[in-house]
């Protein structure tokens, strides 16, 4: 009897543990956000950040915080903010697990919350109009007596209040509820003299607006990190700071930071002003066979148009001296191919080439394994190079240790195929491999400037953040 009284309460001990165990929640933050299978970020819908691109949510930091999320093996929930000093409030009082929103990392911010270790620098540029001023002005004392509008709350009223001391002239306004695109809007639109921004955003956003201009840089170099809560809890953000560590040590935060900006920093800004004179000049006669000829091939029309700017700039009778014609510029040999009798019927070239990309676009995956989005830089550079001497690209990044279904790798072997040395080891020989790259990187910035165009000059915000948004509590 003694024995089974015994044997009884070990059960219930061990039932009770069990039990307790199951229902203790779990203690620290990343153990929690394991057991729930979502991680919170904070985010700002920004060309930089977060915005919607053509195959779903884009944005470098988007791309962070996905790996990061997969990293930890749980969904990812984002949720928009504008207004920074909310943005900071939410992450200090750990209503949110975290913020990756472009910011800087500032002494004053740092007394409220913690950063991880910088995944980018920038600089805080001051950009004015180009047609607002006869010279360029080059010092501070240029912009004592002008308008200046910045952000409320951000790195740049920070920096301002720093350089008053100084200057005790300078004097400026401090927007609220905006973002740092329309700032350089309303720059653009002469509503103001003067505003500041981070210098990655200056690299994107001037493509839409070349007659904005970067005056001078009011800062040193400056780290963007991500933002976490002060307190005795580090579980999260140790693991941010070992995920940070493992993206740098292996080359992936290097790469996406190219993928992200190199495109833009190679564009010619002059080149917009033309582009977007032929966006309403040119565009309404040709769009609905963009759509069509894009719908029949599933790819994005935005991307049509944008291939076909690039070889005609939209001109049904353009002809190259090699003999390549037509709005697509088609040869005479794929438009035999394609079964296009005219070549200078803007519908049956742009069939073709949609066609013909649809061709490439599928082929990548076949024979690359590549996926989007580099599947679409791949199959673009195809079809300006040829699909052979893509391969031949990829086969030399192989030998020079660089990654072959790396796009940002196999642009910097592509012009090599100019090189004897080089070229002698490929199987098609000598290609003017500087082109595709050119072609590529164009490409995506009239891909960008349409899509910011047809958008009305904004980023579109993602369709999940929305609902995020307007379902959260915050
Ligand atoms: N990096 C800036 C900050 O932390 C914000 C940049 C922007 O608004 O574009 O305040």
């Amino acid at each position: 009897m003694q024995k089974r009284a015994f044997s009884l309460t070990l059960s219930s001990l061990v039932l009770v543990a069990f039990v307790a165990n199951a229902i203790t929640p779990p203690s620290t933050l990343l153990e929690r956000i394991k057991h729930s299978g979502e991680l919170h970020v904070l985010t700002r819908n920004a060309a930089t950040s977060y915005y919607e691109g053509s195959q779903g949510p884009a944005g470098l930091e988007y791309d962070l915080m996905k790996k990061f999320a997969e990293y930890l093996n749980v969904k990812l929930d984002i949720t928009v903010r504008d207004n920074l000093d909310d943005i900071i409030t939410q992450v200090e009082t750990g209503m949110v697990d975290f913020a990756a929103a472009g910011l800087t990392v500032t002494e004053e911010r740092q007394n409220r919350i913690r950063f991880t270790t910088p995944y980018q620098y920038i600089t805080q540029q001051v950009v004015y109009n180009y047609d607002n001023f006869e010279k360029r002005p080059r010092k501070l004392e240029d912009m004592l007596d002008k308008q200046i509008d910045v952000l409320a709350n951000s790195s740049h009223a920070e920096r301002l209040q720093q350089l008053k001391l100084q200057y005790p002239e300078l004097s400026w306004s401090e927007v609220k509820d905006t973002d740092s695109s329309e700032l350089l809007d309303m720059v653009a639109r002469k509503l103001t003299d003067f505003t500041i921004a981070d210098s990655n955003e200056v690299t994107l956003y001037r493509r839409f607006h070349p007659e904005l201009r970067v005056a001078m840089s009011i800062s040193e170099e400056q780290p963007l990190a991500w933002a976490f809560a002060k307190g005795s809890d580090d579980s999260l953000y140790k693991e941010a700071q070992n995920f940070m560590a493992h993206m740098k040590k292996n080359g992936e935060l290097a790469y996406l930071i190219k993928r992200h900006y190199t495109h833009a920093s190679n564009f010619q800004y002059t080149s917009t002003n033309t582009y977007l004179a032929k966006i309403h000049s040119r565009l309404p006669r040709y769009q609905a066979m963009f759509e069509k000829a894009a719908l029949a091939n599933k790819l994005d029309w935005r991307l049509v148009a944008s291939v076909a700017y690039q070889e005609s700039l939209w001109n049904p009778h353009a002809v190259s001296p090699t003999g390549v014609r037509g709005i697509m510029m088609l040869t005479n040999n794929t438009a035999k191919h394609l079964g296009i009798e005219d070549r200078t019927d803007p519908s049956a070239s742009i069939s073709g080439g949609a066609r013909y990309l649809r061709r490439m676009v599928d082929k990548v995956s076949a024979e690359y394994g590549i996926q989007e989005p580099e599947r679409t830089w791949f199959a673009l550079a195809a079809y300006n190079v040829g699909f052979g001497h893509l391969t031949d690209a990829r086969m030399i990044t192989k030998l020079r240790g660089g990654n072959p279904d790396k796009w940002t790798d196999v642009k910097e072997t592509l012009p090599l195929l100019r090189q004897y040395k080089w070229y002698r080891k490929t199987r098609f020989g000598f290609a003017r491999g500087n082109e595709p790259v050119k072609y590529v990187e164009s490409i995506r910035s009239y891909y960008d400037i349409l899509n910011w165009y047809l958008d009305n000059g904004k980023p579109k915000i993602a369709e999940r953040s929305i609902l995020a948004f307007k379902s959260s509590a915050l």
